[in-house]
This record gives structure tokens, C-alpha cells and sequence, in this order.
């Protein structure tokens, strides 16, 4: 396979680092990495249609059609950078933005991360309310419990971070991303990383993976 022409779709449940694996995998293979929320922002920063769409829901407090949310990543994806290839990356895929993609080729890649490690890196997590730093309270400890290293600000626990509220994007996710990753392993075209490791590894493996393809 041309690396250079690879349209890779990303899964991984929260706590998997998704984003930061998209984007080292994205720059190493020249690509762009491309999620909703970028979709979402070129939609409306080019005054398409779509945009109007979907600030016409947002003013409306309706939650966009899954339809329109297709509609928005399909474009964003037959942008000049994205033709000969992205990576698109999301924590919570859903069928109508798969089936958009389907014409595309696309090469779809879990990053594997239990429940258990998911729900012990996010809810270790601690927020910086002066600078944003994010610590964890087992990998990344504050010198001085309850204190930011680096600007002396108090550390906090953020109530996204709360185990109810993981234990609930975790389920989200599940419900979400079992049909999708169900359809991409039938189709032959579902690669499994364990996502336990460090990005760079996981970024290495992913490459040659990809080349053997
Ligand atoms: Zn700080």
C-alpha cells in the first residue's frame, strides 16, 4: 500500500489518546488528521450550506442529525489536503459517518484499551485551574499534593473526571463504536492496536503494519 494514500479511520475509546496518536501517525504519513470537531469548524468557516445547517439546530438546542454530521465529515473530507488521504480519528463513531465513507477505501484501525485502564488514566486525571496542565495522581504526580509544578496554581479534580462520568463515556462509547468496528472486521479492513503503550510505539507499529498491507 501507498502510505502517502492511505484513508485511515481511527477508533479508540476515551483514555485511549486517540487525538495525540491521529496526529504523530497523520504527520509521519503527511496527512491530514481530521476529526468532527474540524469538520465541523470548515463547514462553517467556508459559509457552506452544512454550516448553516447545523447552526440552524444548534439555535434550535436540537442535537444535529446524524445525517448532517455525515454530510459535514464528507465534505471536510473531499477538501484539497484530505484527496490523497487522512486520518480520521474519533471516540465516538457512528454508522451514518462510516457509511458516508464507504466509496473512500477506507483502512480502519482500533487502539485496544480495557475498560479498567481507560477508567484508571482518566479518573487519576488532574486539572491545573491556573495554567491547564493536566496531571494524573499515579503517572504524572504533582511534587506538592494538590499543586501545580509549574505555575503554583490548585490542582482539581474535573467532574468529567469523576468515576460516574467515565464509567458513562465508556458505555457511550461501547454502544457507539460495537456495530462500526463489527462492520470493518467483516469487511476484512479492522487492524487492533494495543493501545497500552506509548504513542511513539504505537505510531511505529502502526507504519509498518500499514506497509505490509
Ligand atoms: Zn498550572
Amino acid at each position: 500500500m501507498a502510505l502517502a494514500e492511505t484513508r485511515l479511520v481511527l477508533i479508540g475509546s476515551p483514555g485511549a489518546e486517540t487525538a495525540e496518536v491521529a496526529d504523530h501517525l497523520a504527520a509521519r504519513l503527511g496527512l491530514p488528521s481530521i476529526s468532527i470537531r474540524d469538520a465541523i469548524q470548515s463547514a462553517v468557516r467556508a459559509g457552506s450550506e452544512l454550516g448553516d445547517d447545523l447552526r440552524r439546530s444548534m439555535n434550535a438546542e436540537q442535537l444535529p442529525a446524524p445525517e448532517l454530521i455525515a454530510a459535514i465529515v464528507q465534505r471536510r473530507l473531499g477538501e484539497p489536503d484530505a484527496v490523497g488521504g487522512f486520518v480520521y480519528w474519533t471516540e465516538f463513531p457512528t454508522l451514518s459517518v462510516m457509511r458516508s465513507m464507504e466509496t473512500l477505501g477506507i483502512q480502519a484501525v482500533e487502539l485496544v484499551l480495557a475498560d479498567a485502564e481507560a477508567t484508571r488514566r482518566l479518573t487519576g486525571r488532574r486539572t491545573c485551574r491556573g495554567c491547564g496542565k493536566i496531571w494524573h495522581i499515579e503517572s504524572l504526580p504533582t511534587l506538592v499534593e494538590g499543586v501545580c509544578d509549574r505555575c503554583g496554581s490548585k490542582v482539581f479534580h474535573r467532574d468529567d473526571d469523576a468515576p460516574a462520568a467515565v464509567a458513562h463515556q465508556l458505555s457511550v462509547y461501547h454502544k457507539h463504536s460495537a456495530p462500526v468496528l463489527a462492520h470493518y472486521r467483516a469487511a476484512g479492513s479492522l487492524i487492533n492496536v494495543d493501545a497500552t503503550r506509548s504513542t511513539e510505539e504505537i505510531v511505529t507499529e502502526l507504519t509498518s503494519r500499514l506497509e505490509r498491507s
